[in-house]
């Protein structure tokens, strides 16, 4: 029986998850689920799932949470960053989903790599962030890191298991890492600018939280996966091909030098890389059913519109500038994003903020978590001050 904390157990991943564990009883027991401030969701999931421990990011929140839940339901709950540290970490947790979105979800990710969990990583933002030191973290203390984004959960299942960070070994040519191209692929360039933060959340092939439906909208969701998949799988940018495949199904794609292309495919349905991590090496029923291809018929591939998306080229620019620079492209997108999603902020503005942050805080050696830290909390003080101003 494993035990599987799940960080950010009321969100998009969360609820896939618990779908996958509920159909594993027999193999799965949830130690322990956390969430923001979301109390009633909680209160159902506790019920549901009989975790031992609930984390509440918000101290506010979790008081509320442990007034309402009943003694006898035996949940303890706990609270703040220390919470979600200890759930991440605690010596019998074997498997903890990370799946809490942005920068907030870093401290309590690495809290489970350095503990050598088996860490299945949905929450790519704080890769993006630490890439070097949190890779050298799990290597450190033998966790177990497996990629739960589709895109990478794909490309690690394309990949020879002993060589998943060894492209030459490997004998990798390149990757090609594919995209839906979001909901405006086709809209005109001009209406671009008033589109609304619905219009943008309407994804048309997956259902997802809030920030990153925005980032897939303006292909940021892409960049910061090109500096995820960098990390993850020992590559740059320039072996990491992207392809708009607006059908969703081929989830990314290795090519070898001898000119094979592995490729996995499947419904765009996040239990799938989420059974595998949880399974891996083997393989459960994820509740996902076949993929009717004649149904489906043909699959189209485009090359990605740099000029109308510039989120894609400043995350490999950042990648390539190094140091702290994926620090504050990652933290003044969170920033942009939410503006935007509050009504302050156009569309086409949230590339904007986020060059002019890139442009304003040079970047620094990422030498330390402390700095990171530092430079995220810096970057995000900046942006804001940008969004007033541009507002
Ligand atoms: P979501 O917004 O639906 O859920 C986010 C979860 O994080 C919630 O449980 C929320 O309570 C928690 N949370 C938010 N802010 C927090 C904070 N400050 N402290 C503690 N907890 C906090 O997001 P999602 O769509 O499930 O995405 C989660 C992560 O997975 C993101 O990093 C996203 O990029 C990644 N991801 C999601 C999908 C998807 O299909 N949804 C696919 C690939 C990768
Ligand atoms: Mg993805």
């Amino acid at each position: 029986m494993r035990q599987v904390t799940l960080l950010g157990a009321t969100g998009s991943i969360g609820l896939n998850t618990l779908d996958v564990l509920a159909r594993h009883p027999d193999r799965f027991a949830v130690h322990a689920l956390t969430a923001n401030r979301q109390v009633d969701p909680m209160i159902r999931l506790c019920f549901e799932h009989k975790p031992r421990y609930a984390v509440m990011a918000d101290p506010d929140a979790a008081r509320e949470l442990a007034e309402r839940l009943p003694a006898g339901l035996g949940v303890t709950v706990l609270s703040g960053c220390e919470g979600l540290e200890q759930v991440a970490s605690a010596e019998t947790v074997d498997v903890v989903m990370a799946a809490i979105v942005g920068g907030a979800g870093l401290r309590p990710t690495l809290a489970a790599a350095r503990a050598g969990k088996r860490v299945l990583l949905a929450n790519k933002e704080a890769l993006v962030m630490s890439g070097a030191l949190f890779m050298d973290a799990v290597a450190e203390s033998g966790a177990e890191l497996l990629p739960i984004d589709s895109e990478h959960n794909a490309i690690f299942q394309c990949l020879p298991p002993d060589h998943i960070r060894d492209p030459d070994g490997a004998g990798v040519r390149r990757i090609l890492l594919t995209a839906s191209g979001g909901p405006f692929r086709e809209t005109p360039v001009a209406s671009l600018a008033s589109v609304t933060p619905e219009q943008a959340c309407a994804h048309p092939n997956w259902s997802m939280g809030q920030k990153i439906s925005v980032d897939s909208a303006t292909l940021m969701n892409k960049g910061l996966e090109l500096i995820e998949a960098c990390w993850l799988f020992n590559t740059g940018p320039g072996r990491i091909d992207v392809h708009v495949h607006p059908e969703s199904i081929i989830h990314s794609m290795v090519e070898y030098l001898d000119g094979s292309i592995l490729a996995q495919l499947g419904s765009p349905d996040m239990r799938t890389p989420i059974a595998n991590g949880l399974a891996w090496p083997e393989r459960i029923d994820a509740g996902v059913g076949s993929l009717d291809l004649f149904e489906l018929g043909r699959f189209r591939f485009e090359r990605p519109d740099e000029d109308r998306f510039p989120c894609l080229t400043l995350a490999a620019d950042a990648f390539r500038l190094g140091g702290t620079a994926p620090v504050v492209l990652n933290a003044a997108n969170e920033v942009a994003v939410r503006a935007f999603l509050n009504g302050h902020l156009k569309f086409t503005d949230i590339p904007v903020i986020i060059e002019k942050a890139l442009e304003r805080q040079a970047p620094v050696a990422a030498e330390s978590f402390e700095v990171i830290f530092e430079q995220d909390a810096q970057a995000r003080q900046l942006a804001w001050s940008i969004v007033e101003a541009q507002a």
